[in-house]
């Protein structure tokens, strides 16, 4: 139906084309009610203009907190004309009706944009304006809601071709607009909210990201991809900055991400680190003397499935590291940063990706991981618990020496990057053999422990690393098949979270053969 405008109230922050506009409206007849920044910009160009105040019988008060927010306005658009019930309340309350609203809200997003302080941010978190909105276009029947000023032209050319009423069809299509806007607006705020808490919260606000590129395809050449940047601040394969080599692919951003969440449960303080992926998952990790030093020694876990793979160290890549990396095929190494030399090396190679992510990402920061599901999707905080504040528990006769120690704290950081069921030995503060992907947990040991023969006898050595190293499992062990499995294999210790009905069995068995194990109470499944 149409709806004859008789009545317009204007209340805009960003104040562009409002007097050309409010002019218009005035000339056809139309009664113009406003708040007051805005009444004044009308007054000052000769318009009369009456004040909101005159209608809400109150000033606008707190800072401008509260102008709007009154029955007198609210029940002005949200009556539904021609309804006995709703004329009555707005006659017997003096309430007027509204039949156009023009708002724009104050300016949340470019306080953003040009980084003001928190204070300023709450500040500009627009309340009665929202509302208004909502009001005027959920009852679109009657109300004609415009939230932007390039609408200006179509409702006065609609006016003029309906003796001054809008259509209906129009009303809808702007009521379309203003819920478009004022979800935008809250999103805005839900994600600088996010941001605001530390990132530690999850919320749907921290969801909304702005795509930063359309990929070459998908995880297969059949499938498209693209690259979305969200309001997850933490240093890594996103923000990163690229020296070198050709655009990454949809498996390079996902296997990088991958090595550099990995590396980064080293801490650069206290030791150099380095680690090698393939398909997600760690092809070898180690610390060392210096990067150099750690990756020769990440090489040495499986140089066979190395070729390829994706270097993540925690440091500043030197050139004596970067002249190792260089003598295999490699895809994207990604760094803290790099020294000058060490950049000049990667760039002789023409393939290779050097992305510097200017910082290692906190894992103790947890942030949200989303994966689709059919219909939907499920979302959950990032597994941000590090072996260092768990509460370690050694259950076996036998406590681990200072060095099995150290390997059980390592494999225990490693094994949490590796896809369930996993399992990791370690040894000397590197990967001797690691058992990724498997259904079961005997079958993970297995394959490391094969693994670790192959490349033993690959290198020449008289014997497989993992015999006198230590085992560390992602989840408990189930029965006690897994840990004599391992320690058959030649481990000395174990460590994994607990919490097995069978727990007593496992710590039998492990008695038995002398081994020390320790429980975390933290499980670390990765799907
Ligand atoms: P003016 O410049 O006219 O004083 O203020 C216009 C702005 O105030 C618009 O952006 C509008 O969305 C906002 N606004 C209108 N009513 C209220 C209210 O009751 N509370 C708050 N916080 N903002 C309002």
């Amino acid at each position: 139906m149409d709806r004859p405008i008789r009545r317009a109230l204007l209340s805009v922050s960003d104040k562009t084309g409002l007097v050309e506009f409010a002019r218009a409206l005035a000339e056809r007849g139309v009664e113009l009610v406003s708040t007051g920044g805005t009444a004044a910009a009308l007054k000052s160009a000769g318009l009369a203009v009456r004040d909101v105040s005159e209608l809400t019988g109150f000033p606008e008060m707190m800072d401008g907190r509260v102008k709007t927010l009154h029955p007198s306005v609210h029940g002005g658009l949200l009556a539904i004309r021609g309804n006995a019930e709703h004329d009555a309340s707005a006659q017997e309350h003096g309430i007027v009706p509204i039949d156009l609203l023009l708002v724009n809200l104050y300016p949340f997003e470019q306080a953003l944009a040009r980084g003001a302080g928190h204070d300023e941010m709450v500040e500009n978190v627009d309340v009665g304006g929202p509302a208004m909105i909502r009001g005027a276009a959920k009852n679109y029947a009657d109300v004609t809601a415009i939230v932007d000023p390039t609408d200006y032209p179509f409702v006065l050319r609609a006016m003029d071709e309906n003796g001054g009423a809008t259509t209906l069809s129009l009303r809808e299509a702007l009521a379309a607009k203003a819920f478009a806007r004022t979800s935008a607006y809250d999103a805005a705020i839900a994600s600088y909210m996010a941001r605001h808490v530390g990132e530690s919260s999850l919320s749907w606000g921290a969801l909304s990201g702005s795509m930063k590129q359309v990929l070459r395809y998908g995880e297969n050449p059949h499938q498209t991809g693209s690259l979305w940047a969200t309001g997850d601040s933490r240093p890594g394969v996103v923000g990163a900055r690229q020296v070198g080599g050709k655009e990454l692919s949809y498996n390079n951003i996902n296997d990088t991400d991958a090595a550099y969440e990995l590396v980064a449960e080293f801490d650069p303080a206290r030791s150099p680190a380095c680690v090698i992926v393939k398909h997600a998952n760690p092809c070898g990790v180690a610390e060392g003397a210096d990067l150099a030093d750690a990756y020769r020694r990440a090489l040495a876990c499986d140089p066979v499935s190395a070729f390829g793979g994706i270097i993540a160290v925690n440091g500043t890549l030197t050139a004596e590291a970067a002249a190792e990396m260089v003598k295999i095929f490699t895809e994207v190494i990604i760094a803290p940063d790099a020294t000058e030399e060490a950049i000049r090396i990667i760039n002789g190679k023409k393939n290779l990706r050097l992305l510097l992510a200017g910082a290692v990402p906190d894992p103790r920061i947890g942030t949200l991981t989303v994966k689709t599901v059919t219909g939907g999707l499920i979302m959950q905080s990032r597994d941000n618990a590090v072996v260092d504040d768990a509460e370690l528990k050694v259950v076996t006769k036998r406590q681990p020496t200072e060095s099995e120690m150290a390997d059980l704290l390592f494999g225990y950081r490693v094994v949490k990057h590796v896809k369930s069921n996993a399992i990791v030995y370690a040894r000397g503060l590197a990967t001797v053999g690691i058992g990724a992907g498997q259904m079961s947990r005997v079958d993970a040991s297995v394959v490391a422990v094969r693994k670790a023969a192959e490349i033993a006898a690959a290198a020449g050595l008289p014997e497989s690393l993992v015999r006198g190293s230590v085992v560390a499992s992602d989840a408990f062990f189930p029965f006690a098949d897994g840990l004599i499995a391992a320690a058959d294999a030649g481990a000395t210790a174990a460590i994994q979270p607990g919490g097995s009905v069978r727990d007593q069995e496992v710590i039998e068995a492990a008695d038995a053969r002398g081994m020390a194990m320790v429980f975390t109470g933290v499980r670390h499944f990765r799907h």
